[in-house]
């Protein structure tokens, strides 16, 4: 997110560009992107890890996560969750701004 900040300062603060410092900033959003789902790939992969049921069919604190379903509605939840606790859910820039 600091990152993502900072390359939009950059792009506001840059009145005119030459087509290569335009294909330099389309490449940093590129890379901040890939870098972005590198790291929610990651943080998946690491959850998915830590909810792998103890084995006791019995144990009332994995139950909901017993099941791949169960640990998917789980982690859905969670998405929904922190992006709509996050600054940047609603941007000044997406495209239905204004027109509600
Ligand atoms: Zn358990």
């Amino acid at each position: 997110m600091q990152n993502r900040k900072k390359y939009s300062m950059k792009r506001l603060s840059v009145p005119s560009k030459s087509a290569s410092s335009r294909k330099e900033e389309k490449d940093i959003e590129a890379d901040a992107w890939d870098v972005a789902d590198g790291l929610l790939a990651g943080a998946i992969q690491y959850w998915l890890f830590s909810r792998q049921p103890c084995g006791d069919p019995r144990c009332e604190d994995c139950e909901p996560v017993s099941t791949a379903h169960g640990r998917m509605l789980a982690l859905q939840q969670l998405v929904r969750d922190f992006a709509e606790e996050s600054e940047y859910f609603h941007s000044p820039t997406d495209s239905n701004v204004g027109r509600a």
